[in-house]
């Protein structure tokens, strides 16, 4: 079995606690051991790893992406493709995923209905490199609900009705996706607020989505913004809610009330790109998508402090596979987390890594360094505590290890290689 130690390394465990000085064992996929204090593991047939004072903390979870949209502009773009060429297109981008530090990813829907199962399969095959990978369905939506553009090859799929909801979990089910992904809001026909939001979905559907999850053990993942859509999927057991911009005090208090079961993801990557680079990407911002881009990060960093002030689990996730919010920027969520909603650098990154273990359905094995968890880990040249923004640069990853095998290996110069005496 291989054993790879890690020496001189400031552990950043993702459990929160404060940083320590250390040295972590991995035998095969697992961590080993964990020691502190000056305390040395006695590991004699490993190849010892210097990190030389650079800081090892469990690879991050993405909470909300969509590896198969191509950094679209669009929504009717996300299709354009062939389904063979996206699937190519997409595996690059679990690769560039994992060189962004990012083991896990909790897919927010699939371009189309067997991309992300492909991608997960090739890449749990070892045929590609890549994140753990919860594979989503496509967004189910109902008639005139976001994501109905009217078009056949659509990354929405349109139902109506329990049943016609039913039979697409159902299906979902059998092809085997690990999440149902559905669109209980519309956008709001009420012009003058910026935010206004409509419920789209009626109860009965959100229940028939969650009937299916329960029999056939899947997770749901709901695109819910308004109050009602927020109370709709917590009442019926939505495990994952997106957004949550116009929760009311009722729908928080819901939150606050299934704090351990429910993960809440703000997505805040598409208007925060749109304000910030949305110019260098090429694309233009209308006024009104202005105000609303600006309205929608002021009521959701105050949404998310209130969440986290609660105890609820607020993940990183910020929608990336479009034009302004590429792939690849997906840290840059731990960095709003700090700069909007008031996480501390601590906290962003318990988020996306013990948080991130959680919603991907392996508490206490993943995320977190410990003895027994999973040997997802990064060897990063600097301290996140200090400066969260450093987890955005993909160079500062001395070392990408996913499952106890390295995605990147340690250079020599920064972390010296030696294998042990015999
Ligand atoms: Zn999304």
């Amino acid at each position: 079995m291989t054993e790879t130690l890690f020496i001189n390394v400031n552990v950043i465990d993702g459990t929160g606690t404060a940083p320590f000085s250390g040295q972590v064992l991995v035998k095969g996929n697992r961590i080993a051991d964990v020691a502190r204090d000056g305390a040395v593991i006695d590991a004699s047939n490993a190849v010892v790893i210097d990190g030389a004072g650079a800081s090892l903390m469990p690879g991050m979870t993405d909470a909300h992406g969509h590896l198969s949209f191509l950094n679209s502009a669009t929504l009717e773009g996300i299709t354009d493709l062939s389904p063979e060429r996206l699937v190519l297109e997409t595996a690059k981008n679990a690769k560039l995923l994992l060189d962004h530090g990012f083991t896990s990813m909790f897919s927010g829907s699939s371009a189309r209905d067997n991309t992300d199962i492909a991608i997960r399969d090739a890449i749990n095959a070892g045929d590609i490199p890549g994140p753990r990978l919860k594979a989503a369905t496509r967004q189910m939506t109902v008639t005139g609900g976001f994501g109905d553009i009217g078009k056949t090859d659509a990354y929405s799929i349109v139902l109506n009705g329990p049943q016609e909801f039913r039979n697409a979990c159902r299906e979902a089910a059998r092809i085997g996706v690990d999440t149902f992904k559905i669109v209980p809001s519309a956008p709001g026909s009420v012009g003058a607020d910026v935010l206004a939001e409509d419920t789209a979905m009626t109860d009965e559907e959100v229940a028939a989505v969650c009937e299916v999850a329960r029999q056939r053990n899947r997770n749901v993942a709901a695109h819910a913004r308004s109050a009602d859509a927020v109370k709709m999927c917590v009442r019926n057991g939505v495990q994952v809610i997106y957004h949550a911009t116009l929760a009311d005090e009722e729908a928080t208090d819901m939150l606050e009330a299934r704090k351990d079961s429910v993960f809440v993801a703000p997505a805040m990557g598409l208007p925060y790109g749109r304000l910030k680079d949305g110019e260098k990407y090429g694309v233009t911002t209308s006024d009104y998508m202005r105000a609303r881009a600006e309205k929608e990060i002021e009521t959701v960093s105050a949404k998310m402090a209130e969440l986290k002030g609660r105890g609820v689990r607020v993940l990183p996730g910020g929608d990336y596979g479009f034009k302004w919010n590429p792939h690849g920027r997906n840290a840059r969520d731990l960095f709003m987390f700090v700069e909007l909603f008031g996480f501390s650098p601590l906290e962003a990154v318990r988020a996306a890594t013990q948080h991130g273990g959680e919603i991907m359905g392996m508490a206490g094995e993943l995320g977190i360094v410990t003895q027994g968890a999973y040997a997802d880990l990064l060897l990063v040249d600097g301290d996140p505590v200090a400066d969260i923004a450093i987890l955005q640069d993909r160079d500062r990853f001395l070392a990408i290890m996913k499952d106890g095998e390295f995605h990147k290996s340690p250079p020599e110069d920064r972390a010296q290689i030696q294998v042990a005496a015999e």
